[in-house]
């Protein structure tokens, strides 16, 4: 966005899942990395869930989804709804009209498509009479893509791990497969430092 010419404010949703304090050091580290006139200060808004969520994995850090799970198996309910809620009336408060989302094209969940953004865009701005427009302009990438695109940028400090350990990378659950797998795949050499390997077959 940056590079396209935007000002850019970064807005953190700390619902306390369970990669929270992990993912939240990351973040601080990959923004002072990226640092330019162009990027605004971190902004922390709470949405804490844990009278909704209760004894889901996100919470509670228990069965983890691992290596050979799906993609569906990551499903964290309302997700895309309960991002965007309180940025955009964070941003409509301070006359910020465009709320960017970093969703994938290969998102398999009903809240990733363009269906359900149009639609809680109408609502949203219905509500408040706001005119925000949500973006995606990672809608048609794949996590290769995004590897690609990002690969002059400090990939090592981005965050993706379900159950981090001591701050870091776990190494094992779903979502540190599919990283590993996307760097492999884009050609980029990971630098990130998991906190094991996966269980080698040979
Ligand atoms: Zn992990």
């Amino acid at each position: 966005m940056i590079a396209h010419g935007h000002r850019v404010q970064p807005v953190y949703i700390a619902s306390d899942l369970v990669w929270q304090a992990a993912e939240l050091a990351a973040l601080r580290g990959l923004l002072a990395a990226m640092q330019t006139a162009a990027l605004a200060p971190l902004v922390v808004l709470k949405l804490p869930l844990e009278d909704i969520y209760q004894d889901h994995w996100s919470l509670t850090g228990a069965e983890i989804p691992g290596a050979e799970s799906p993609d569906e198996a990551v499903y964290l309910p309302g997700r895309n709804a309960l991002l965007l809620i309180k940025a955009a009336l964070w941003c409509h408060r301070r006359g910020i009209e465009r709320v960017a989302l970093g969703v994938l094209g290969t998102s398999p969940f009903a809240d990733a498509k363009s269906a359900f953004f149009d639609h809680f865009q109408a609502a949203i701005n219905l509500a408040t009479g706001a005119r925000i427009e949500f973006l995606r302009p990672l809608a048609r990438a794949t996590k290769q893509d995004v590897m690609r695109l990002g690969r002059t940028m400090p990939l090592e400090r981005t965050f993706s791990c379900l159950a981090p350990h001591v701050g870091l990378h776990c190494g094992v659950c779903n979502k540190c497969t599919e990283r590993r797998r996307a760097f492999q795949v884009a050609e980029i050499p990971d630098r990130t430092v998991y906190q094991s390997d996966p269980v080698s077959a040979g």
